[in-house]
This record gives C-alpha cells, structure tokens and sequence, in this order.
C-alpha cells in the first residue's frame, strides 16, 4: 500500500533485530503454554484483528520513529500495528522473564499478552523495540488469554505519553487501536463476565529487559545463558560502560540503582504510585514500565494504593516505593551474584541507591519548594512539617504546589500572615471544606511563615521562584477520575476526550486557556467509584 510519496512503512522503518540474532531462541514452535529452559524468547505471531481502527498515535513517538502523520494515518499502519500484517524486516516473539510478585517468588511469567515485533534503528542511531501488548496468546499467557481491552489500553496509552512529557523515564506508546473483537472480562472479579471492546497498544522502549529476565536464568541455574544475557544487555543497552567483564557487571549494576532512584524521586515528585512493583515490572532501564492499576495520589496520602489486590497489605503504596525499588534491586543483586561471585561491589551499588535516592529526593523537593538548593540545617523539618500539614486535611498535592508557586511572599500584602486570606488561596485544593478548623488554619499560618523565613535566605524574585515552581509542579496529570471519562466516552464510540487529552498533557506545566476542568481536584461522585478511586 503505497501513500502519496510512495514512502511505506516497510521502508520507512529500518530493523535490525538483536534480541532474536543474538539470543537462544526457544527450540519449540508451537504456541502453547509451557516451561521455556536454556532459551531467552520464543517465536510467536500476532492473531489477526478483526475490524482494526485507529483511535490515536503518538506524534512525538512517530517522529521518534520517523514515520510522517501521512504514515500513521494510512490503512497499512492500521494492519501492521494491528497485528494483521508482520513486514519483512519484523521477527515477533514473547520474551522469557519471571519476578518476584508482592513479594513471593513466582517462577516463569513472561510475555504473556505481549508480541515483540522487533527492533528500529531511528535516523539518529537510536533503538526502539516496538511491541504489541494485547495482540493474542503466547507460551507465557499462563491463565490469560493475551488480549487486552480498550480501557487499559488507554490507561497504558495515555500515561506512557503524560509520563514522557511530565519529564519521568517511561516506555512510550505509539498508537492506539481498536481490534473490532470482544475480549471476556470479569471486571469486578464478581463472577460475572462481559465481552468488552479489544484494544491493542503498540509500545516502544530502547529494551523492555526487566530484572526478572535474569531472575529466571538465576534461578534455573542457567548461568552461561545469564552471562550471556548480561554481556548482550551491556553491550546493547549500556555500551558506554565498554567491554562486559566482572567489573563492568558491577558498574552496569550501579548505573541500575541509580537510574532506579532518579526514576523512584520523580513519582514522589508528581505523586505516580506504580501499583504492582513486582520485579517483573522493572526496567533495568529506570524506566516506568507495565501501566496497569497505577494512579496518582490526589489529596497527599502516603499510604494510598491504586491496586485493589494490594488493598490489604498496601505493600506498592505511595510513601513505600523506594523502600520497594530497594527491595527489588536486591533481588536484582541475588540473581547477577553467581557471575560476578562477588558481594561487595553489590553492597557498593545499593548503598549508592540509598544515596543517590536522599541526595536527588531533597533536591527535588527544594525545587518543588521554589528554594535555591537543599538546607541540611533547615529544610528536613520544612519539609516534614509540609507533609504532615498536608495529611492533617484532605489536600491535593498537585494543585497545592501550584497555588503555593503563586502565593505573593515579597509583596508588601500583610493579609499573606491571615489564616482566612491563606484558606482562600488554597481553596481549590481542599476536599472537605468542613476539616478547615481552628486548629488547622492556624497550622497553615505558621507554616507559610515558616515557609517565607526560609524563602528570605535565598531572595529569589517572586516571579522567578514561580517559573522554576511551575517547572517542576505540574499543572495537568493524568488524573484517575478523568483518565475514566475519557475511557467511558471510548467505549461508547467516541474517542475525542483521548485525543484531547493526549493534546493537553504535552504541556503539562503550562497554563492552557479553557481546559482548566482538566486540572481541577477529583469530584466527590469520583470519589469510590470503580476506575476513578482504585483498580486491579
Ligand atoms: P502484569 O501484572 O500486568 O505485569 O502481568 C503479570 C504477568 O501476567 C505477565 O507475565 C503478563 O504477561 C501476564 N498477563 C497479564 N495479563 C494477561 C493476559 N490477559 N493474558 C496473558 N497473560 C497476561
Ligand atoms: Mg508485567
């Protein structure tokens, strides 16, 4: 199928597939579920779409990709991102990894409603892996049926794009179809299942390797196929650490913790809570990877949880996730020990996480806070005393920092030191207006007082303090309750609010005249209801 410029997808897009040239393949063909030994990957091809449609792509990841809107907007991008049509450069497999799930190990996961489609080489050298998630079963869809449906896919869709623009390591989405089949789900888990429309994500990152890639070679006893898998990974995905060798393996292992920190430091930053931080769903990348029953906190509440199967244990709640990411690495650390046969350099690493995570963490917050650079002397007890003023009444985080950005602190206003000028400015980001007592206005006085001591020691400008606020405090986030009406409206035929939000998150620190209804806190019907407050 040609377009106007004769240019295709077949030559627009450049493959070169290392991850099948250069690693075992599993010896088995057919697509059943099984045990995969000694083998990284097995060859597996999509199922075919019925009635494919496109609902929306990613601009900035097709120029990525180097494919023109004239591209992503023809019949044959629709086959091939479908799963319908596999060109001659792909080699479509299901990768191999396992994961340690809330905490337990659990043996062989896998790519089980993911098909690897294979690997792009952009213009400016840069690798992509472009893969279907929902495109049908694979040796590792276990209970699964390898399908996914519309609403999760636009949760996956939408939060890889908003994450990328927020400025959060992520894997990136770039299209978003409809496949014109049903896909069963028993949404509440109540017995009760219904056909819901079929959705398929096309994502890309440079690599998808996980810690639970080497997790399953560790634990298998698999050793040369995890030497091996270590050394393509460095060579591919770290090649500015040189040559694999014990030493590099330490090195490599180190960059993972950090990248794991700065990736950990901006969730806090924004408020993302992951939801199912299992090994499987980290990034040796520090990417954010596996957009499933994540959400944002919107009043700040560290122990809040998206994931209703986490609801008791609360194990991947906000205010844990770097106590996790730790956790994780170590697991990380167990499996990578038998090549390295050294303890030390991994202690080093995760020490270093430690670090790295307190050093990038204050940073943070003193730039949220609009403050030259972190006080050791003064700005843990700002810090802690902000925290808990925010829990002491239900108060939305995001818009917090914004009005917080806007308050006047230099001007010659005596009505800033009023407890009733304060609540007012606030306003917008309270929940229940009844909590605003006594006590707690008078906390929030003495806060800001606090708040504008510390702001004197560095005497930057209002207008320039509200800039760099602004700059790190988003306006827009992909909010549970709205990603829900966008979701509603989808599944009813009309996917505009998917493309508006798409829009509307590229700038998510600009103010953006007439979409205000997208950054206001969450509405009280949204409150308990199923998608909007928790998901599984
Ligand atoms: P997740 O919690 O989404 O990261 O998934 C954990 C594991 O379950 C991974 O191995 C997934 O591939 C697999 N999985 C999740 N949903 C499905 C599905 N609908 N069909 C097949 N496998 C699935
Ligand atoms: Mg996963």
């Amino acid at each position: 199928m040609k377009t106007q410029d004769n240019i295709t997808l077949e030559n627009a897009l450049h493959f070169d597939n290392t991850y099948t040239r250069e690693l075992p393949a599993d010896p088995e063909s057919t697509n059943k579920v099984r045990q995969v030994i000694n083998s990284c990957y097995s060859r597996v091809w999509p199922v075919k779409a019925g009635a494919p449609k496109l609902v929306a792509c990613s601009r900035e990841m097709a120029g990525e990709a180097g494919l023109s809107s004239e591209l992503c907007e023809s019949e044959e991008f629709v086959q091939v991102f479908s799963g319908n049509k596999v060109l001659s450069g792909m080699d479509p497999y299901a990768a191999c990894y396992g994961g340690h799930q809330f905490g337990t190990w659990a043996g062989q996961l896998g790519d089980g409603r993911v098909i690897n489609l294979g690997e792009i080489v952009n213009k400016e050298g840069r690798r992509w892996v472009l893969q279907l998630k929902g495109a049908g079963p694979t040796p590792y869809s276990r209970m699964g049926d390898g399908f996914a449906v519309l609403r999760s896919s636009v949760r996956e869709f939408l939060c890889s794009e908003a994450m990328y623009h927020l400025g959060i390591p992520t894997t990136r989405a770039l299209s978003l179809l409809t496949t014109g089949d049903h896909v069963i789900r028993d949404m509440f888990y109540n017995g009760n299942p219904q056909p819901e429309p079929g959705a398929i994500v096309c994502r890309t990152a440079p690599s998808f390797t996980r810690f639970g890639n080497f997790e399953i070679l560790a634990w298998r006893g698999e050793l040369d196929l995890l030497r091996r898998f270590t050394d393509y990974t460095i060579r591919t995905d770290f090649p500015h650490l040189g040559e694999p060798s014990k030493e590099v393996y330490g090195a490599w292992f180190d960059e993972v913790c950090r990248t794991t920190a700065e990736m950990i430091v901006h969730w806090l930053r924004t408020g993302f809570v992951h939801g199912v931080m299992n090994t499987d769903n980290m990034s040796v990348l520090g990417l954010t990877i596996d957009y499933g029953p994540y959400g944002w906190i919107e009043d700040y509440d560290p122990g809040w949880t998206p994931n209703t199967t986490d609801a008791q244990g609360r194990r991947y709640r906000f205010g844990n996730q770097a106590e996790i990411a730790r956790w994780n690495l170590i697991q990380l650390a167990n499996a990578i020990h038998p090549i390295i046969e050294e303890v030390k350099p991994l202690e080093n690493a995760l020490q270093t996480y430690s670090d790295h995570l307190r050093d990038t963490w204050q940073g943070m917050m003193a730039a949220k806070l609009g403050l030259a650079g972190f006080n050791k002397e003064s700005d843990n007890e700002l810090i802690t005393d902000m925290q808990d003023l925010l829990q002491h009444v239900e108060t939305d985080m995001t818009i917090f920092f914004r009005r917080l950005a806007a308050l006047d602190v230099q001007g010659n206003d005596a009505s800033i030191s009023s407890s009733a000028y304060l609540i007012e400015h606030f306003s917008d980001a309270f929940y229940v207006t009844e909590q605003l007592n006594d006590e707690y206005r008078v906390r929030l006085r003495k806060w800001i007082d606090q708040y504008r001591l510390r702001l004197n020691h560095d005497r930057i400008p209002d207008d320039l303090r509200r800039e760099k606020m602004n700059s790190v405090n988003p306006k827009y986030i992909f909010r549970n309750y709205i990603a829900q009406l966008a979701i509603d409206k989808a599944e009813q035929g009309d996917p505009s609010m998917v493309s508006e939000l798409l829009e509307v998150l590229r700038n998510p620190y600009d103010e953006q005249p007439g979409k205000d209804e997208l950054a206001k806190r969450r509405p009280e019907w949204a409150r308990h209801r199923a998608g909007c407050a928790m998901l599984s």
